[in-house]
C-alpha cells in the first residue's frame, strides 16, 4: 500500500506541473466520471490546486469541481510530455487531464469521484481525515489531542491500528506504523489506556519526523527509517533501510533480540516489532 509520504509526493509533482494552467484535454474510462464530463466539461477548467489529504489525492478544477482519487494498492498518477510514452499500458489508464504540453495520467486507480467541495465535506465514502502528518497544521500538540482524544472514546484500541486510523493521524501506512513504534520503543499491541502522555508526544514527533525526512530526501517508494548501515541507498535493500518491518527473526539493531510479527486486529495487517525494546505492558 502505498505510504502518505508517496501520496503527498505525488500531489505535490501533480501540483507543481498543473496548477493554474487550463484543461486542454481530458479522458476517462470510468463511467461515474465520464458521465460528469458530459455535463459539465473539465476542459476549459482551471487546475486550482492538488493536495493530499492523508491518502487520498485530490485536484481542484475551478468552478468548485474536485476529482477525488486514491490509489489504494496498485493505482498511481504519472506525468508525462504529449506525446511521451507512457509507462503503464492504455488498458490500465483511468484517467487523463492534459494541460497543453503535459499530461498527467492515472492508472489503476479504483476509487476516483468528482465532487463539489461541498458533497466532499458530506460524503460517506471519503472519511474525515484526522491531523495530516505531513500538513502546515500538524503540531505535536495537536498530535497529541488527536491521539488523547481517541484514547478516551476508545480506551482498549491497541496503538498499531490507532496509527493507521485515518481519522485520527493521516497518512501513516503498514511500515511506518511498525517504525514509528519501534522508534518510539512503544509495544504496537499496547492498548491506548495504558500509554502516558510522553509516549504519545514521542509518537508524535517521530512520526512527523521519520514522514518528513522521505518526502525530503525523495527516496522513491522505498521507506527509510534505519540509517546505520547505508552506505548507498541503491545498493540496499529495503529490509536494510528499516529497523523492523519485514525483519522477523532478524536480529534487533538496537538491542540484538530477535524481531517478531504478528497480525494485527483491524484488517489482519502485519505488525513488527522487538518484544524487548518495545516490552509488554497492560
Ligand atoms: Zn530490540
Amino acid at each position: 500500500m502505498p505510504e502518505g509520504d508517496n501520496i503527498f509526493r505525488t500531489a505535490r509533482a501533480l501540483n507543481k506541473a498543473l496548477a493554474g494552467k487550463a484543461v486542454t484535454g481530458f479522458e476517462t474510462t470510468l463511467a461515474n466520471l465520464a458521465s460528469v464530463n458530459d455535463e459539465a466539461p473539465i476542459v476549459g477548467r482551471t487546475v486550482e490546486r492538488v493536495e493530499a489529504r492523508g491518502k487520498w489525492c485530490l485536484i481542484y478544477f475551478s468552478g468548485d469541481l474536485v476529482l477525488l482519487t486514491h490509489m489504494r494498492m496498485s493505482g498511481s498518477w504519472h506525468l508525462y510530455k504529449k506525446g511521451e510514452r507512457w509507462q503503464a499500458p492504455r488498458s490500465a489508464m483511468r484517467v487523463v487531464i492534459t494541460c497543453g504540453d503535459v499530461q498527467a495520467v492515472a492508472f489503476r486507480v479504483q476509487v476516483a469521484e468528482f465532487h463539489t467541495t461541498r458533497s466532499l465535506e458530506r460524503s460517506a465514502s471519503v472519511p474525515k481525515l484526522g491531523l495530516d502528518v505531513l500538513g502546515s497544521e500538524y503540531s505535536i500538540d495537536a498530535a497529541l489531542q488527536s491521539l488523547r482524544e481517541y484514547g478516551r472514546r476508545y480506551p482498549e484500541a491497541e496503538i498499531g491500528d490507532v496509527l493507521l486510523d485515518q481519522r485520527v493521524l493521516a497518512g501513516i501506512g503498514n511500515v511506518y506504523k511498525s517504525e514509528i513504534a519501534f522508534a518510539a520503543q512503544i509495544n504496537p499491541f499496547r492498548q491506548m489506556q495504558t500509554i502516558n502522555g510522553r509516549e504519545l508526544e514521542r509518537i508524535a514527533e517521530i512520526a512527523r519526523r521519520y514522514m518528513k525526512a522521505n518526502v525530503a530526501e525523495g527516496n522513491g517508494d522505498a521507506v527509510v527509517t534505519y540509517t546505520g548501515g547505508r552506505r548507498t541507498t541503491r545498493a540496499m535493500d529495503h529490509g536494510a533501510r528499516l529497523w523492523v518491518y519485514r525483519r522477523q527473526g532478524k536480529e534487533c539493531r538496537r538491542c540484538g533480540g530477535i524481531i517478531e510479527m504478528r497480525r494485527q486486529r483491524n484488517g489482519a495487517r502485519s505488525t513488527y516489532w522487538c518484544p524487548s525494546c518495545q516490552p509488554w505492558i497492560d
